[in-house]
């Protein structure tokens, strides 16, 4: 038994206990394995953490990972290029929008306003560059947010939907931003305005 009071205030009661216990450790040293085996397995996520912390505030550190990295590159290159195969292929799934072309997101939103009527459904307007995709039921943050921003992702939910119209519609950028708090589009208003006028005169 170790005497925690002594253990802190005597170094030299310290120092054999410590040997007394490396000597232990090294006539058991299955048991001591099993242990780290477990403690590892039990703190997983923890130790990982800990690791990844570590390695992005410690430039030597990274130095002297890329560094065995690269070392053992060279002297298993098989391995190399079969790892590389795989983890290219596991970026492109974590990745899937980057790597998804710019022209491919494109395609994707043409096609979803095509289906929309590609005209603000509020003013009329056709141009193209003006058009957005709203969210009828404003809730297009929790869409992107299910989807992770990704807005090749976003376009293909809604073709896999096929661009319901009571969820989705076609609006111009003007009337998409000042309707989205909710409030009526200013074209409605002025809309009112302008049959008033008509009926006045
Ligand atoms: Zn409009
Ligand atoms: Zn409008």
């Amino acid at each position: 038994m170790v005497n925690k009071e002594r253990y802190h205030s005597d170094p030299e009661y310290r120092e054999r206990k410590l040997a007394e216990h490396r000597d232990w450790q090294r006539r058991n040293i299955e048991r001591v394995r099993e242990h780290n085996r477990r403690y590892r397995e039990r703190h997983r996520e923890e130790i990982k953490a800990r690791r990844k912390a570590k390695y992005a505030s410690d430039p030597e550190l990274r130095r002297r990972v890329r560094e065995r990295a690269r070392k053992w590159a060279l002297e298993n290159p098989e391995r190399y290029r079969e790892n590389m195969r795989i983890g290219s292929r596991a970026y492109y799934l974590r990745n899937r929008d980057l790597v998804v072309s710019r022209l491919a997101i494109k395609r994707a939103r043409e096609q979803v306003i095509d289906r929309l009527g590609a005209r603000c459904e509020c003013c009329g307007e056709t141009i193209r560059e003006f058009l957005t995709i709203d969210h009828r039921n404003r809730d297009g943050g929790e869409h992107r947010r299910k989807f992770h921003n990704k807005p090749y992702q976003i376009y293909m939910s809604i073709l896999r939907e096929g661009c319901p119209t009571d969820k989705y519609q076609v609006l111009c950028m003007n009337c998409n931003f000042a309707t989205r708090y909710g409030e009526p589009c200013p074209h409605a208003k002025h809309e009112l305005e302008r049959l008033a006028l008509m009926v006045k005169t």
